[in-house]
């Protein structure tokens, strides 16, 4: 059973209401990736949830600080306290700097965000530039009395801490069965309890990423970025922190405790974590072989793929589910995506060419009112989707004749395509992309003629102008003997 805490009910519930005049600032925050590899369909789940939960918010006017971080330091392997950065164990592998690794995969990510439509954070704060504030943390912590020193690491300490607080309440953890349930790694254990986490730990002679710190050399714990840099830039207390189910124990956990035992209170009003993805109903993982990156979802390019499936496709597959249930990724679910799509922006293209008719066959107010019911019921954008469908229909119908939309019903159907389906939802219309590379190809047609012609005419100099001024642009004319081709430099 999830705790009542992580469950973010509504919007109308959960934020005051809206007034106009002095619309309320809403601080949202969402744990980022951990840049070490490409981005993965796991990533587009919580961009896309949380890209709707902004867009949401920013369309009802609210003023939002959207933080999203980047984790590019001290996370270490099975996002445990023990084993190897795993930037670091990338950088051995690839022969790169740490911080070319982040920057080789941050470009990734930030790519198919981008490719998904998902609306960039106002703020994406890097782990390893807000060292100093992650000190600052565990001093204030071990001023506090909740967490101990050894050996130049500083742990956190989770039973003097239920003393005083609730250890466990996000994720429904009892610290008795943690006590039975964590394993000792290795036998080198220095913290009091197995269940205590590290706040600071000290770096080992060949441990790359290190910082001077009042204990000696050594990184932050995983946990400890999300509260320091989610306290500096939406303060000590605010309003929705989201991320995936999977970050909620032991890292939100975590996140919860450090700051309730440096602040005295709790940071967090609301939690909100999106569900896991599968692939043919199994788990995704490296060792199974249906690792998909977001790059081989767009370009179909993965032995699971029986085709190429466009960002806009897989962004309106993850809205068919409400992003509390799990969803299962399969070729023939994402095809049907593909079609579901398609029809629906194919009907917004029907209804800006309808001709108006004076039969009446839309209620327009009460749609609009549904459509927002199914956004404030914790956004359930399955609903909304199943809502413009109806719409979908009444278009069709208009169409082909057996029914009519007014002049005024075909205006208001056209606001409501345009604020649910693209704004809210952020759908776009991939075909409006592919007419632009359509229009290249028939302008360089164009200019491929002309140089032709000049060529014909003995104009060198015009030629070999156009030549060079399509290289600046950044296209390349090959001349072979069946005649020019051009591709992109
Ligand atoms: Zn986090």
């Amino acid at each position: 059973m999830q705790n009542n805490l992580s469950i973010y009910n509504s919007l109308t519930r959960t934020i005051e209401p809206f007034n106009p005049l002095h619309p309320p600032f809403v601080g949202l925050y969402v744990c980022g990736p951990t840049v070490y590899s490409d981005a993965h369909l796991g990533h587009a789940r919580p961009a896309v949830t949380f890209d709707i939960l902004y867009r949401y918010l920013l369309h009802l006017g609210y003023r939002v600080r959207y933080v999203r971080n980047i984790t590019d330091v001290g996370h270490l392997e099975n996002d445990a306290d023990e084993g190897e950065d795993k930037i670091e164990k990338k950088a051995r592998l690839e022969h790169l700097e740490p911080m070319e690794v982040v920057q080789k995969y941050l470009n990734t990510f930030l790519k198919n965000m981008e490719q998904l439509n998902a609306l960039p954070p106002s703020i994406e704060p890097r782990a390893s530039g807000h060292i100093i504030e992650q000190i600052e943390l565990v001093k204030k912590i071990l001023e506090k009395g909740f967490a101990y020193e050894v050996n130049g690491s500083v742990y956190f300490d989770i039973v003097k801490y239920s003393q005083k607080f609730h250890y466990g309440k996000l994720s429904g953890r009892v610290l008795e069965d943690l006590q039975e349930n964590t394993r000792i790694i290795g036998g080198k254990d220095e913290k009091r309890n197995p269940f205590d986490f590290a706040l600071w730990k000290k770096a080992t002679p060949e441990h790359i990423m290190r910082w001077p710190s009042p204990w000696g050399e050594g990184f932050p714990g995983w946990h400890l970025e999300c509260s320091a840099m989610s306290t500096k830039y939406l303060g000590e207390v605010f309003d929705i922190h989201g991320g995936g189910i999977d970050l909620q124990f032991p890292h939100h956990e975590c996140e919860i405790a450090q700051s309730a035992a440096a602040l005295g209170n709790e940071s967090v009003r609301y939690w909100m974590h999106n569900n896991m993805i599968t692939i043919n109903g199994q788990k995704m993982a490296r060792s199974l072989g249906n690792f998909i990156t977001l790059g081989q979802l767009f370009s179909g390019n993965h032995p699971l793929l029986h085709q190429a499936y466009s960002p806009m496709t897989i962004r309106f597959f993850l809205l068919q589910a409400h992003y509390r249930s799990t969803v299962d990724f399969s070729n023939e679910a994402l095809i049907a995506a593909e079609k579901g799509l398609k029809k629906l922006l194919k009907a917004s293209v029907t209804l800006k060419n309808l001709k108006p008719s004076k039969e009446s066959s839309i209620d327009i107010v009460s749609l609009k009112a549904r459509c927002y019911e199914a956004m404030n019921d914790d956004l359930n954008t399955p609903l909304l989707l199943s809502h413009l469908f109806e719409a979908v229909k009444l278009i069709n119908s208009a169409a082909d004749g057996s029914s009519g939309m007014t002049a005024d019903e075909i205006k208001e159907t056209g606001d409501l395509f345009n604020t649910f389906v693209f704004d809210i939802l952020g759908l776009t219309d991939e075909s409006e992309n592919k007419s632009d590379e359509k229009l290249t190809s028939e302008l360089m047609k164009i200019i491929m003629d002309l140089r032709l012609e000049a060529r014909n005419k003995k104009e060198w100099a015009v030629s070999d102008h156009i030549r060079a001024e399509l290289k600046k642009a950044g296209i390349m004319l090959n001349d072979t003997k069946d005649g020019v081709t051009w591709e992109r430099d």
